[in-house]
């Protein structure tokens, strides 16, 4: 059995005899309270300590949940179970609709927003005659199934805990998946995310969504266990406690949930009873240690208590089950001597900067292209303009006959080009084989409800046996289970190739591929490159190091300061006296 499997039979073990065991009620209370908590804590891990993104307003969210179910159970006499879907979907339209306002821009919109949404819904709350002001709901019903009373102690526990335990088990499930994966590259900044042809404002308001769903479920839990709502539970103050525990618990593990919620509770118990006792008058002050103990946790625990266990936890490599899975589907590729890409008039302006000016020049199927030029002469710059990073200032580029001028990074990496940075840009704390499966990303097409359900593994086979194909191609074959962040410069750009590679791309991007590589590592990359343009693929390659543009390019463009000095074959380039002077005369 796996230590996976063992840690789960251990847990579920330890709740069963909890329920089993003549616990002090107390306690099973106290362990309600901490599963209801995690559910919304588990929703903040997803979408602040994974996605990146901070919201204020889980409280909020948790309140929707709350008081559709409450309110919709005690004044039309619908059942919970019909409500807790309706609370789900209210829910879910508030987040669609806030996250696709503040998602669209970049910075501190959805903190803002979640705070003020936090604020608007509290006062809501607790202005509405209807909702009881803030005095609440109160005689919310409690829950049955089939007749069945759910009550207070340790029934309910086991229905929470269940849930709670379904939600970490599906929220692992989804983070190791195509669309996990690209919810985990959120953090890294779109523009890689984009060129692998993710559609990040629809992945961030997924996990929006799927955050806030999840609060909907706990205030649900919490209506029909408190048997009484009112605003207070479903303040801003309580949305930062949320964070807190996140943090605490450790922000990027999904067991920081609820981890980061039991450490709360039970010290908040332990400190309510010592604090009044050791300062002499009564108050919360355990706020004030609360405070203190995030700003130690962030200083010297950034990654939570978790971080801690995981680090002792074994780590068994990923088992490699995908030797027999299906193939890809390809894309046809430009036959021979095809033209694959032309860039007509490309222009560049950056304020009175003209980065790249008026630039012409074409790349036939098979053939290598280099682009060079001293830093600054506007090599990459040009690369964000074929790939749609940057919109084009005038100009137009032809991709395979299709103006691609216009359209967004992704549709451009869907049409077929793939590209590497200049500045690596990967997830260090994901596999080299998870990486590289990033690039495959538009090759499959299983969602989030399939991966949190394992209906996608026979894709996931798929999508590791193409990143693995890829990888063994540029040498890094073993190397598939090491942790990105732990690999050297050369390595590191060589996994960029790779996957660049997955997308099955008839136009190949290189900005830089040698730079930080060895002289060995370098004469592997240009077989590589060999062996690529054997196979029929354009390569359009940034480089510096002229052994190798001379080596393996069949035509140079050489730019300064933005403007085509000259273009031809590597000899041309060599022999040009023009060249000599502006290029390779600065290298002297
Ligand atoms: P290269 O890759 O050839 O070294 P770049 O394309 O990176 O050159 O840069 C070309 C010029 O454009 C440089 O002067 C650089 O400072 C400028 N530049 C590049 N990107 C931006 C940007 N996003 N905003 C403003 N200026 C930029
Ligand atoms: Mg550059």
């Amino acid at each position: 059995m796996s230590p996976g499997k063992i840690g789960w039979l251990a847990l579920v073990s330890a709740l069963g005899l909890i329920a089993l065991l003549p616990v002090p009620e107390f306690w099973i209370t106290q362990l309600n309270y901490i599963g209801i908590s995690s559910l919304a804590v588990l929703g903040l891990i997803l979408l602040t300590g994974v996605g990146g993104l901070t919201s204020f307003g889980q409280a909020a969210f948790v309140g929707i949940g709350a008081y559709t179910s409450a309110y919709l159970t005690v004044n039309a006499g619908l059942s919970p179970w019909l409500t807790l879907f309706i609370g789900v979907g209210l829910t879910t339209l508030c987040a669609v609709v806030l996250g696709w306002i503040t998602l669209r821009m970049s910075g501190h919109y959805l903190p803002l927003a979640t705070l003020a949404w936090g604020l608007a819904l509290y006062y809501l709350m607790g202005n509405l005659q209807a909702l009881g002001k803030y005095d609440g709901i109160l005689d919310v019903t409690g829950l049955t199934l089939f007749g069945w009373e759910l009550g207070q102690g340790r029934v309910f526990f086991v229905m929470t805990w269940a849930l709670v335990l379904l939600g970490t088990l599906f929220m692992l499930h989804l983070l190791d998946s195509r669309v996990g994966r690209a919810i985990r590259s959120l953090k890294t900044g779109s523009q890689m995310a984009e060129s692998m042809g993710i559609d990040t404002l629809k992945v961030k308001i997924g996990i929006f969504v799927m955050s806030a769903a999840l609060a909907s479920v706990s205030g649900w839990l919490y209506a029909h266990f408190q048997r009484a709502v009112n605003p207070s539970p479903f303040s801003v103050h309580v949305g930062i406690e949320y964070l807190f525990m996140a943090v605490l618990g450790g922000v990027g593990h999904v067991w920081g949930a609820i981890t980061g919620v039991t450490l709360t509770k039970l010290m908040a118990d332990q400190l309510q009873v010592l604090l009044p006792r050791l300062i002499g008058t009564s108050g919360s002050y355990e706020t004030i240690v609360f405070g203190v103990l995030l700003v130690l946790t962030l200083k010297y625990a950034p990654n939570g208590i978790w971080a801690f266990v995981d680090r002792k936890l074994p780590k068994p490599a990923r088992k490699v089950d995908w030797q027999n899975a299906a193939s890809l589907p390809q894309r046809r590729k430009p036959a021979s001597g095809e033209m694959v890409l032309v860039a007509i008039d490309i222009r560049k302006e950056f304020g009175g900067l003209v980065a790249v000016n008026n630039i012409n020049f074409s790349v036939q199927a098979g053939q290598i292209m280099g682009l060079i030029g001293p830093n600054g002469a506007g090599k990459s710059t040009t690369f964000n303009l074929i790939t749609g990073v940057l919109g084009l200032t005038s100009g137009r580029v032809i991709f395979r006959g299709e103006d691609i001028s216009a359209l967004a990074s992704r549709d451009i990496a869907k049409r077929g080009i793939s590209r590497t940075f200049q500045h690596v840009k990967m997830i260090a704390d994901m596999t080299v084989l998870e990486n590289v499966a990033l690039g495959a990303h538009l090759r499959g097409n299983k969602g989030a409800l399939s991966a949190t359900l394992r209906l996608d593994r026979a894709e996931e086979q798929s999508l590791f046996r193409e990143a693995e194909i890829q990888l063994r191609r540029v040498g890094m074959g073993h190397a598939l289970n090491e942790l990105a962040g732990n690999l050297a410069m050369g390595p590191q750009r060589l996994l960029e190739i790779a996957r660049a590679l997955c997308n099955d791309p008839a136009l190949l991007l290189l900005d830089e591929p040698a730079a930080g590589l060895r002289y060995k590592e370098k004469q592997a990359l240009a077989d590589v490159l060999r062996q690529l343009k054997s196979e029929g693929l354009s390569i359009l390659l940034v480089e510096h190091d002229m052994d190798l543009v001379m080596q393996v390019t069949d035509r140079i463009v050489v730019m300064e300061f933005g403007t085509r000095l000259i273009e031809g074959t590597p000899e041309e380039i060599q022999a040009s006296p023009a060249v000599r002077a502006a290029y390779l005369g600065t290298e002297h």
